[in-house]
């Protein structure tokens, strides 16, 4: 059969995804970059906003508009809403998130175990989806109770993949020729704890038993790492880069968000970093709108956002979402408020992010190269990721994607740098 994989939102998602392709591959289908050629569309959504949840629904009908034979339909908004799914064209079947590991062998009707074998080394999937890093799902679910989060609703309790699975999965990422691995899920940080382990002992194990060349960790909690956690970066392969959610800087508003940090408590977990990891990008998310938030709370919150001085952030207009105890607060802030305060949030970090990369200007830096943008007089325009999560471009004689070069940084760019490749 011919198959198109997509998705919607989260690294986790697409971390699913390329599960699913190796597995596909592994019975002898074959992956194709549009809907309009496929006999089956996998569609993985999300519902983490509004937004997120109609764009799943956009996709859907989009690929039974193309022509596309059956749609399996699973992720975050088809488990919560697998009536509303079900009655979209031409889906055949929904797959919840609980089910979803074994969406393949359940398509194909083969034993859910089947897939448990050495994979298949790792290709990047074709089209849209197709990245030069491998996303690799360690832990699903989350036992927290955030009053604004829908995740840990669709996704359910928290459970961590066995540390065998996982290098099982690095490995095939390094047969496939990845040059970086990131570790997701929803609630990372909480990986082992249910069965008396912690992150620490996960990425000690892949840094010491597998020779990959990049490791970068994805959205942490910021209340789940333990004093010796930053000690995991004297490994020099392990990426100087932490996205720790805040959410808000305003300690009233972290309370009724059930968040398990507070600003202190926060500012002294990126004090620590900084202590443990030189020149370290600590990125986050913030939601703007919070139901209450006052004038005063969100003034806390640009406040602090500032005094930590983060390298970048992501910043969420509240959405309410049914089925959070946040949907049923008292005094939701307005549509104009709330994207006013969005908007503030977001000059805010598009200042903190140009203070953060101009330290860099004159440094040299790996690059891993991920995408050919154009060839003009100056030959292939290359783009791509420092350690620290730093987009850098730069020109070279031919396209260099998936390789990792030293560049010479030579001058800010609208949301990176830009850079001459010294050496590879
Ligand atoms: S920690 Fe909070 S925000 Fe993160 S997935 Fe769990 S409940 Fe949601």
């Amino acid at each position: 059969m011919k198959i198109h994989l997509d998705t919607i939102g989260c690294r986790l998602n697409q971390a699913e995804i390329e599960q699913m392709a190796r597995q596909f591959r592994a019975e002898g289908h074959t992956l194709v970059s549009q809907a309009a050629e496929a006999d089956l569309v996998v569609v993985n959504t999300c519902a983490v906003t509004s937004e997120a949840a109609a764009d799943s629904r956009q996709k859907i009908r989009q690929a039974a508009r193309a022509g596309a034979g059956e749609i399996i339909v699973t992720g975050c908004w088809s488990s919560l809403q697998p009536q509303q799914a079900a009655e979209l064209p031409r889906v055949r079947r929904v797959i919840p998130n609980e089910r979803k590991d074994h969406l393949v062998a359940e398509v194909l009707g083969l034993p859910a175990e089947h897939f448990d074998l050495e994979p298949l080394a790792r290709e990047a999937l074709p089209g849209l989806r197709q990245r030069t890093r491998a996303f690799i799902k360690v832990q699903d679910g989350c036992d927290n109770a955030c009053t604004f989060c829908i995740t840990t609703v669709a996704r359910g309790a928290g459970r961590s993949r066995p540390i065998a699975e996982v290098l099982a999965d690095v490995r095939a990422a390094l047969t496939g020729g990845t040059q970086e691995v990131v570790l997701t899920g929803v609630h990372l940080g909480s990986w082992g704890q249910d069965f008396g382990q912690s992150l620490s002992v996960l990425v000690r194990a892949i840094l010491n038993e597998m020779d990959i060349p990049r490791l970068r960790l994805s959205s942490l909690e910021p209340w789940d790492l333990n004093e010796d956690f930053f000690s995991l970066w004297e490994n020099p392969r392990l990426l100087p880069h932490l996205h720790l959610p805040l959410q808000s800087g305003s300690a009233s508003v972290l309370k009724r968000m059930l968040r398990k940090t507070t600003p202190a408590s926060f500012r002294q977990l990126v004090q620590a970093a900084r202590a443990a990891i030189p020149a370290v990008a600590i990125t986050t998310d913030v939601i703007a709108g919070f139901p209450g938030e006052t004038e005063e709370e969100f003034r806390e919150t640009l406040d602090f956002v500032r005094e930590i001085g983060f390298a970048g952030g992501h910043v969420f207009t509240y959405s309410s979402r049914p089925g959070t105890p946040a949907a049923r607060m008292k005094n939701h802030v307005s549509g104009e408020v709330k994207r006013t305060r969005s908007a503030q949030l977001r000059t805010l970090f598009a200042e903190l992010s140009e203070t953060y990369r101009k330290q860099f200007v004159g440094d040299t830096l790996s690059v891993l190269w991920e995408t050919t943008s154009e060839l003009d007089e100056w030959g292939w325009q290359m783009e791509g990721l420092t350690g620290n999560y730093i987009r850098v471009s730069a020109h070279a004689p031919s396209p260099r994607w998936n390789v990792v070069d030293r560049v010479k940084i030579t001058a800010l760019s609208p949301d990176g740098l830009r850079g001459e490749i010294v050496a590879s």
